[in-house]
């Protein structure tokens, strides 16, 4: 059997029994790398040589009977929006293309110490504002199902390379759905944990009061193993919850009795595809089978999500990003070229005569800031910008921020009634499986509508998690979100795996 087939659990139990080393592992996976990814394009660069060093430095320990971290020889990738201080953070844009952070994020200190091999960075939409990652400046991610279509996104690379078998495990971000939206398109599993349970210490902030890290896996244990290696408390981020970590693969093979789960009235609307309703509701049959009784609730909020998500992500992105004016961070214009610009400028407003436009022209800073931002940001940051600076704007403030965290808080408010009554809420976590290359470039609003089934949980800051629940007829995977009270994902996990035990859409391989 190829050590690319064995799942991350069963790798780990073979590494700490010295049937395999770390060093074989990690090759076996860049190599699936080296013959796959040219086609799919799921990461912006491998440390291929960091990665093996790595591996033999952990075999070695290994040898030595030294002790070794929770993940020690394991591959993972990383999203790259995590900084690293041993490599750059470009967050898919040309603003951050030349970044090498000083720091290593929280995540990505606690993967080091649990003694992971970082293989590589996964491409990603730029500073994870999109839904297909073609908002990255660098490169397309095909989905490894199709490559004519998308893989999701924002964390499209993240997906992809799990889905093709390039790492066993990934870690993406969340803020509207980028872990568990393409994780459902790409078949495999994805968790958003409660809004506090992983550190955002060097996560480059898109809105901070919806971003979480987490995990992307082939299969639930896999998903739990890492969640547990990076979740936890963290003095560097004042968000970050105090909260203990359960061994969440420990317990996770131990059904839930008397499971409740809720089935939301008002996910079931016109614009969900028939295939992906009928695999949703055939996942609910699987649990009904075994024990658990469903139950129809009502999210009565939950038609205002996507509107108050792009007022409120906005309005914390165009904050954001206002440190990236090459100065601070990123980016900075040419030199020559501003100043040529500027003379330019001068010398037409003076052949004009034009004296008062002469007097307050644009000085060479505020030029330079302009100009660095217009070169270093793409289209989509942008519209998030000015769309996030108008609702933050005097005047508008109240008729947009204001209600946006109003109804923020009634949905919310509508979640914690609802878990009164159900332990989970089970439902899609798309109305359509990937959608194609292009399809909705040039329809922002359309693309906006994906995220519908998403955005709540961030809104909410609860754990959600998308798991593989069928195939359309064309072959594509469909998902099946289920959400969480806080801090609950320990049910989360357990009722995730209590389906995928029952089922075998997650041992599904891709074609390629
Ligand atoms: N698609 C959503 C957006 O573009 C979600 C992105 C995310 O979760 N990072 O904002």
């Amino acid at each position: 059997m190829s050590l690319i087939n064995s799942t991350a659990t069963e790798a780990l139990d073979l590494l700490a029994k010295g049937q395999i080393t770390s060093v074989a592992l990690t090759s076996a996976y860049l190599q699936r790398i080296a013959d796959t990814d040219d086609q799919i394009g799921a990461f912006l660069r491998v440390d291929a040589d960091a990665a093996l060093a790595r591996a033999a430095q952990i075999d070695q320990r290994r040898q030595a009977k030294q002790p070794l971290g929770k993940l020690a020889g394991l591959p993972v990738a990383v999203k790259d929006v995590l900084c690293d201080s041993q490599t750059q953070t470009t967050c898919g844009s040309q603003m951050l293309a030349s970044y090498r952070p000083p720091y290593d994020a929280t995540v990505v200190a606690r993967l080091k110490s649990a003694d992971a091999v970082l293989l590589g960075r996964t491409n990603m939409d730029e500073f994870a504002m999109g839904g297909s990652t073609e908002n990255s400046a660098f490169q397309l991610t095909r989905n490894p199902w199709d490559l004519n279509r998308t893989p999701g996104g924002s964390s499209g690379g993240a997906a992809a390379c799990v889905a093709a078998g390039m790492t066993p495990l990934s870690i993406g971000s969340d803020t509207g759905g980028s872990i568990r939206q393409p994780a459902g398109l790409c078949g495999v599993v994805g968790l958003k944990p409660t809004y506090g349970r992983v550190s955002r210490y060097g996560l480059v902030a898109f809105a901070s009061s919806l971003d979480q890290v987490g995990p992307l896996a082939a299969n639930t244990t896999d998903a739990a193993l890492l969640l547990e290696a990076i979740a936890g408390h963290d003095t560097q981020d004042a968000t970050s919850l105090d909260a203990p970590v359960p061994r969440f693969s420990a317990e996770i093979d131990r059904p839930l009795t008397g499971l409740r789960i809720g089935v939301v009235r008002e996910h079931f609307t016109t614009g969900l595809d028939g295939e992906i309703e009928h695999a949703v509701r055939r996942a609910l049959d699987v649990y009904q089978s075994q024990g658990a009784t469903i139950k129809e609730i009502s999210l009565p909020h939950s038609k205002y999500a996507v509107a108050t998500y792009y007022v409120i992500a906005p309005s914390e992105a165009s904050s954001n990003l206002a440190r990236y004016d090459g100065v601070h961070y990123g980016h900075r214009t040419d030199r020559a070229e501003l100043l040529d610009e500027l003379a330019t400028e001068q010398k037409e407003l003076e052949s004009a005569g034009d004296r008062e436009a002469l007097k307050n022209i644009d000085n060479g800073l505020v030029r330079m800031y302009r100009r660095s931002r217009a070169e270093g940001f793409g289209p989509e940051v942008k519209r998030r910008i000015m769309l996030g600076a108008y609702a933050l704007s005097a005047g508008y403030y109240d008729a947009y921020y204001l209600k946006g965290l109003k109804v923020r808080r009634l949905i919310r408010q509508d979640f914690d009634a609802a878990f009164q009554q159900v332990d989970l809420i089970a439902g899609p976590v798309t109305a359509q499986a990937a959608f194609k290359l292009g399809e909705m470039a040039g329809d922002p609003l359309a693309m906006y509508l994906v995220d519908l089934y998403t955005v709540s949980a961030n809104l909410a800051g609860l754990p959600g998690i998308s798991l593989p629940c069928g195939f359309t007829q064309s072959g594509l995977p469909i998902g099946l979100q289920l959400q969480a009270p806080p801090l609950a994902e320990d049910t989360l996990l357990r009722g995730a795996r209590m389906y995928e035990q029952a089922t075998e859409w997650h041992k599904k391989k891709v074609p390629i």
